[in-house]
């Protein structure tokens, strides 16, 4: 199991429902319950770089300094999804 969200970069450990759920109903190994429900992607058109955006805004709304949060969401484009 990925430890990190292969879209996002968000600890799933910190994914209060556990991960993403696919098709089946299973849980995902790869991304986190906020990016991929029931089988898909839930912002399919996203590219990395309105990800990393999105996860700044994120983490800044939660009191963190803007610096701090380019840090954190750096690895991003690197993740599996945006490998391709
Ligand atoms: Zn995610």
């Amino acid at each position: 199991m990925n430890k990190l969200c292969q879209s996002c970069g968000m600890p799933l450990k910190r994914d209060p429902n556990g991960g993403g759920s696919n098709a089946d109903g299973s849980k995902s190994n790869d991304y986190c319950s906020h990016c991929y429900v029931d089988g898909a992607f839930a912002q399919p058109d996203i590219n990395a770089e309105a990800m990393r955006q999105l996860c700044i805004n994120n983490i800044t709304a939660g009191g963190i300094p803007k610096i701090l949060a380019r840090l954190l969401t750096r690895k991003i484009p690197k993740l599996k999804r945006w490998s391709v």
